[in-house]
């Protein structure tokens, strides 16, 4: 695809890796036939956003707009489109588009196609790079944007588009999506929170397993988790030894996996979904001796994003946010660096995400 017609653009943007964010003006193409332009109503803050901004996993391109979890409102679509109109809600998620021929997007799991291009900090078919949702609107592929249920508050529904899909798919592809299964979940955070709503949802039990004991009663009592268990407490580990058929690891830091592994009964399952930037440590006796498995996941297809809204729909499943203007979003990623977010920020992009003068001065 050659470079087309394009269109003014204003969000925030990375320059460097103090991974601070400030206005950046840049442009978007123009609408292709089978494009939906979107305004961006809510985008959520992932941890990965973090990650990225600094360049914690040593990828990052600069500058980058953020954003991987966008709800937005269609405002013109391309001439080709039959699957959106102006007016629909929509969200877009970790990706922006794939080869669509490879095995891989055959089999509906586009998100791990080598040539999967990323959301925020990849490179597009014309050679720019991709922007992400911290932005005033987006221009997507109409077969990687989801259709939002009408029930469910697009503020809070943001986060399920990186955070829900992340957690339910490993849930599905792994069997740990029925009742009678006890699943645990490593980290009450963005993703770990809505991981504890599916199982629930799902019909399963739930064990959260924190470093927050601070968390224990929010857990149990609004969230729904069966047991809460404090990860530094080895009484309360130990007696949950042997119990779980799958945990669901959301860490974002350097972490210890002997504990974890004991927690599961023979042929359980540890499924890594955080993503720490320094390697694990990796024991390798209790794997051997209970014949368990350690795997990794990453988002998922967008078939099964569209079935994880549609099921969030169903049982009026979302994040518990707390909502900031585009101003904060400095002192949002400094406190979720911290832990300090009950459950996951996102930014009211369409209200407060304002051009500064400086972004309208032409070059
Ligand atoms: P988050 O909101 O910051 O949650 C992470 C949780 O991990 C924290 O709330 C905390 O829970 C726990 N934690 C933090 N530091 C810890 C430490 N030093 N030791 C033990 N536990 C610690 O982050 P998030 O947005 O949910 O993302 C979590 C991770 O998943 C990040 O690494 C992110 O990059 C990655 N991610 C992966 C995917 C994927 O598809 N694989 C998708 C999105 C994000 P407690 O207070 O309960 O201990
Ligand atoms: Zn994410």
């Amino acid at each position: 695809m050659g470079k087309v017609f394009e269109r003014e653009a204003f969000g925030l943007a990375a320059k460097d890796e103090s991974g601070v964010l400030s206005p950046f003006r840049f442009s978007r193409r123009e609408t292709g036939e089978k494009d939906v332009r979107f305004r961006v109503l809510f985008c959520g803050i992932c941890h990965t956003d973090v990650c990225m901004a600094k360049n914690e996993w040593g990828f990052t391109t600069y500058p980058l707009v953020p954003g991987h979890e966008i709800v937005g409102v269609v405002i013109e679509v391309g001439a080709k489109v039959t699957k959106f109109k102006a007016g629909d809600k929509v969200g877009v998620g970790y990706m922006l588009s794939s080869c669509r021929s490879c095995d891989i997007c055959t089999d509906d799991q586009e998100n791990f196609c080598p040539k999967m291009i990323i959301t925020s900090g990849g490179k597009y078919y014309d050679d720019t790079m991709t922007n992400g949702g911290y932005s005033d609107h987006m221009v997507c592929e109409e077969d990687y944007i989801v259709r939002i249920p009408e029930n469910l508050p697009l503020d809070a529904a943001a986060p399920l588009l990186c955070a829900g899909v992340s957690v339910y798919s490993p849930m599905k592809y792994h069997g740990l999506d029925k009742p009678g299964i006890h699943i645990g979940v490593v980290g009450l955070g963005g993703l770990g929170h809505i991981a504890v709503k599916f199982a629930k949802a799902m019909g399963t039990k739930v064990t959260v397993i924190s470093t927050s004991d601070s968390k224990r009663d929010e857990a149990i009592n609004r969230l729904g988790a069966d047991l809460f268990l404090l990860s530094r407490d080895p009484e309360e580990m130990n007696d949950s030894v042997g119990t779980m058929d799958g945990i669901i690891d959301t860490v974002s830091a350097t972490h210890p996996l002997l504990p974890l592994l004991g927690l599961l009964k023979y042929k359980g399952k540890l499924i890594m979904v955080g993503a720490p930037a320094k390697p694990l440590e990796f024991p390798v006796l209790p794997l051997i001796l209970g014949k368990k498995m350690v795997v990794g996941s990453m988002t998922g297809g967008i078939k099964e994003s569209q079935e994880m809204v549609d099921f969030a729909g169903k049982h009026n499943i979302t994040a518990d946010i707390e909502l900031i203007s585009a101003d904060y979003v400095n002192t949002a990623m400094e406190r979720l660096e911290k832990g300090n977010v009950r459950y996951r920020f996102v930014i009211d992009v369409a209200n407060t995400l304002k051009p500064t003068p400086q972004l309208i001065i032409c070059d």
